[in-house]
């Protein structure tokens, strides 16, 4: 049940993606003095080694962030969030790599409030000692899914939800699509990101389009859906052609933001000659 272990992926494609766009939703979130909730459902350990015997197996981090990492010219949002795995690595070498809590640690000023949920023992016993001395900071080992009831509507008001199932069961996709809904329904302008994996398996093919009947109906300022497809499937039609995020309720900013990068991504981190991106959004 509990048999997926982020460290093995840390840095890959999927988490560039990913936190290139948690980054900007934080980035935006904090232009406002207001204070804001991140509530991360599946936050992970926090910190991963690269040079790990888990990461060094598969070494996906070398086609991910390790394409960028000693860039100085990447468009600004890229720069920006390679700044932010640059300051995971005090000594310049890219060994760490920060996960979606330490980004946020980053990120979040100190009355931004930060709700982080990992079910798996050891990464949640790690992410709680990473995150000790935090203030404004929760992190519980209970179920991520079920946390949305406990926190929206937030007492801030203003709230960040990020959902990065590790959906190794294929019931991940349904849980994902009701937390969404139930999100939007408790708190309609809650800015919800949601990490899926690229595969051939219609679970994975058809959630974008239900996410996006459900912000169609609840999410008050529209959506925003990235995919990056960076390889093919095998001969048998396994494993991950790439990662998608969606979005509901987009900093109106993102769009453009991402139009920035995503040529670069597909160059750099492309592993076939038809590595491509889709952008799309509904602006409301
Ligand atoms: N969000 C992290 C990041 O960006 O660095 C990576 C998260 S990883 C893809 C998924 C994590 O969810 C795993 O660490 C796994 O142990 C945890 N997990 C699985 N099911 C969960 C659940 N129902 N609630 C909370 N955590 C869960």
């Amino acid at each position: 049940m509990l048999a997926y272990r982020h460290a093995f992926h840390a840095g890959n494609h999927a988490d560039v993606l990913k936190h290139l766009v948690l980054t900007r939703v934080l980035r935006y979130m904090g232009e406002k003095d207001k204070p804001y909730t991140l509530i991360d459902t599946h936050a992970g350990a926090g910190g991963y080694s690269v040079e790990g015997r888990y990461a060094q197996k598969n070494a996906e981090y070398a086609g991910g962030i390790a394409k960028l990492y000693d860039d100085k010219d990447l468009p600004a949002p890229l720069a920006d969030y390679v700044s932010l795995v640059r300051a995971f690595n005090p000594d310049g070498q890219l060994r760490q790599y920060p996960g979606s809590p330490a980004i946020a640690n980053f990120v979040l000023r100190e009355a931004d409030r930060l709700r982080a949920y990992e079910l798996h023992p050891t990464d949640h016993r790690i992410l709680a000692s990473y995150l000790e001395a935090r203030p404004n900071t929760q992190v519980s080992d209970r179920d991520g899914f079920a946390s949305i009831k406990a926190e929206l509507p937030s007492p801030t008001r203003r709230a960040a939800l990020l959902m990065d199932p590790p959906y190794e069961i294929k019931t991940d996709y349904a849980k994902v699509l009701a937390a969404l809904r139930e999100a939007l329904e408790r708190a309609p302008d809650t800015v919800a990101m949601v990490w899926y994996p690229q595969l051939q398996l219609l679970e994975s093919t058809q959630l974008a389009q239900r996410l996006k009947a459900s912000a169609d109906a609840l999410a008050k300022k529209g959506w925003l859906h990235v995919r990056l497809t960076v390889a093919q499937a095998d001969e048998r039609g396994f494993g991950m052609m790439g990662s998608g995020m969606f979005i509901a309720n987009p900093p109106f900013t993102l769009h453009d933001e991402l139009a920035e990068c995503l040529p670069l991504l597909v160059e750099r981190l492309g592993q076939y000659d038809g590595a491509n991106y889709v952008l799309e959004q509904k602006a409301v």
